[in-house]
């Protein structure tokens, strides 16, 4: 499994500066192509990293704010062939299909009706892709009361993706044995705020889950004046596992070990 950052901004104001992209992740193996949470910029971001938006066959979305959904209908018009093709699968928070309080539903039905399989992010159901592959949808919590977090089960382990949500009591439980743990952290140290994990909720999470390594991702403006990078090194103090801060166009190659492949085409910040 090879992991794309295309983008590492999160929050409104990230999103609105672009100080960092928010494109979301695409997961890509041998059989299956999947762009998780496109937020704005993810159709340019994949041009720009040479990921196929045709190759795409499964899009997720985990909840209903634009730096998680802005740019899925053309995605899922990519998946199917400009609607021509129904294929592919979308999986989605129930805000994604349908009202949710405040939220949703973010895609329309008529792109709804393109794809081939509309599956609900529900805990404890279990969602198998191709070559056994499973996304578990964990409900966590923030704004949006529909937000799931996922595991993503593969034959070389688990991934752990928290999106976007308040540090709570049985997490871990949640996201236990990942071996690679992306996390949401969009506070740093001494700025925490309701919704977001901030630093000191990573280093609790990572303690208690213990990955091999922990990615931080989805940073916000706080975030980024205090510096990413840093904040992962207190967290890799403090649990004694490998921390790191993505960086826009980040790849990690997930097998038997766990590599960083290294940033492919820096991208400008403003
Ligand atoms: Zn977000
Ligand atoms: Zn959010």
């Amino acid at each position: 499994m090879e992991i794309t950052f295309l983008g590492t901004g999160g929050g409104r104001f990230s999103t609105i500066y672009q100080r960092r992209k928010t494109g979301g992740i695409r997961f890509v193996d041998e059989k299956n192509n999947i762009h998780i949470d496109p937020g704005p910029g993810a159709l340019l971001l994949s041009h720009r990293f040479d990921l196929n938006p045709l190759d795409i066959n499964t899009v997720i979305l985990t909840h209903a704010h634009p730096d998680h959904y802005n740019d899925i209908e053309v995605l899922i018009e990519a998946m199917t062939r400009g609607g021509t093709n129904k294929s592919g699968n979308f999986l989605s928070c129930e805000s994604g299909l349908r009202k949710v309080g405040n939220f949703g539903p973010v895609v329309s039905e008529y792109h709804r009706d393109l794809t081939s399989r509309n599956v609900l992010l529900e805990e404890g159901n279990e969602i198998a892709l191709k070559g056994n592959i499973e996304v578990s949808p964990k409900k966590v919590r923030h704004s949006d009361p529909s937000t799931h977090g996922l595991v993503i089960k593969t034959e070389e382990g688990r991934i752990g993706y928290t999106s976007d949500t308040s540090f709570f009591e049985g997490m871990r439980k949640k996201f236990e044995g990942s071996r690679l743990l992306v996390l949401n952290v969009t506070r740093p140290r001494d700025s925490s705020i309701k919704g977001h994990l901030s630093t000191e909720d990573a280093v609790k999470l990572v303690n208690e889950i213990e990955p091999e390594v922990v990615v931080l991702t989805h940073f916000g403006f706080k975030m980024l004046d205090k510096g990413p990078k840093k904040e992962a090194e207190f967290i890799e103090e403090k649990t004694d596992i490998k921390s790191i801060a993505a960086e826009d166009g980040m790849k990690i190659k997930f097998n038997e070990d766990i590599n960083l492949r290294g940033i492919t085409k820096p991208i400008t910040r403003y």
